[in-house]
Formats: C-alpha cells, structure tokens, sequence
C-alpha cells in the first residue's frame, strides 16, 4: 500500500513496471552510444508488487544482500487507477490516478555483470525494497505534469537534477507503449526513467527526492 497525500485511502500496488533509459543524459552516461539514432523505442523491466517500500514522511530502506554498488535513480511514478491494452497515447492520462517521487533501486554490479552476459536484469532491479515509492499525489491535486524540476539530494548534497521535459517518451507515449506489450490495471505503479547523476548509497545515507508540483520523498538506507 503507498500512502495517498492528503486522504486516508492506501493505493493497493498491483504491478511495478519501469522504463529504461529515458533520459538521454542517463542513457549517456551508462554508456549508450545512440546520439545520432534518434529516440529508440522504450524498454520496459519489472519489479515484483511486494518490492515497494512506501511511506509519506521518511522511509526506511534496507540496504539489499549481494552487492557493493547500491544505485540510487530518483524517477517520476505513474499510479493507475484504471486499466487497458492497446491504449491511444490520447486516451492514456484518464487512467493516471495519482504521480510520486520514487527510487529505482539498483545492484549495479549485478545489472552490470547481466548486461555483460546477456543474462536477466531480475536481481539487479527486482529485490526486495528495490521500488521506494513516496506519497501518491492525486492528478485533482496537481494535475499531469510534464515538466518541472527533478531532483535528489544525498546527506544534502545535489546528485541529480532533471527536468520532466527532458524525457524522451512521455507519460501518455510510455502508457501506450507499455499497453502494447501487456495489459495494465488498477494499482499498477510506473517508474519513468532518471536523468543523469546516478550514484552509489551507503547504509546511513539519507536521501531526499523531489518533483515539482508532484511531490516529495526522504529515504534512509540502513542496515
Ligand atoms: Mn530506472
């Protein structure tokens, strides 16, 4: 369940699904080489529904087993209250209920060592607490956002700072491609990708996250 800002009602989290590289300066800097190629069409991984971690004031988060390189990626999230396959980009904002600040966990050394070998990014980005979500803002309360500053402070100092308008596909593109592919429901959550500034956390580090006109998140990472 993750919260709802100023209600009392929970938001059941069905499935988590996030969009890779959707940022060109991240896709930069984990090493896409696709500058003169245009946009490519999004990819899409998932992580478990019970992988969520949620809360309005500070969340606590465990830092995960089996890897020295925990990766922070502060991401705009998409809460569905409604559902649909083959959904037009034009009808697709009726089905967002709600937006939140998010971190797409990452074991970057396990993503890594997969991308190598082709193998599945699962344990990379599917383990347990790896979807820190904050508050869901209902859409009445700050309507469809796509632009505005994102940002994320580690221990206060500035490690990411985007802007929604920067994303290469947009919410209502990301929803129709994602329909394409399976079909959405009620309570799915989707995490839009991170722009550059990705970096290692520490148990003790406190992060705070933000999307304007969205909302906010503070996560501790502890042992
Ligand atoms: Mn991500």
């Amino acid at each position: 369940m993750v919260p709802v800002l100023a209600g009392d009602l929970g938001f059941p989290v069905r499935r988590i699904f996030c969009v890779g590289r959707n940022y060109a300066d991240h896709a930069r800097e984990m090493g896409a080489n696709d500058q003169a190629e245009g946009r490519e069409p999004p990819f899409f991984f998932s992580k478990p529904g019970d992988a969520v971690v949620a809360g309005a004031g500070e969340i606590a988060v465990r830092y995960p087993p089996a890897t020295a390189n925990l990766h922070h990626e502060v991401e705009m999230v998409l809460a569905l209250g409604a559902g649909g396959a083959n959904v037009p980009a034009a009808q697709a904002l009726a089905m967002i209920f709600g937006y939140a600040v998010g971190l797409d966990l990452t074991r970057r050394d396990l993503q890594a060592a997969a991308k190598a070998k082709g193998h599945p990014w699962d344990m990379g980005k599917g383990f347990d607490q790896s979807a820190v979500c904050g508050a869901i803002t209902p859409v009445a309360a700050c309507g469809h956002p796509a632009a505005g500053r994102i940002w994320l402070t580690v221990n206060g100092e500035l490690r990411q700072d985007g802007n929604l308008a920067a994303m290469m596909w947009t919410v209502p593109e990301i929803i129709a491609q994602l329909s394409t592919l399976v079909r959405l429901e009620a309570g799915d959550l989707i995490y839009t990708g991170t722009p550059a500034g990705v970096g290692a956390i520490v148990p003790g580090d406190v992060l705070e996250g933000g999307v304007d006109g969205v909302g906010y998140l503070q996560a501790r990472i502890v042992d």
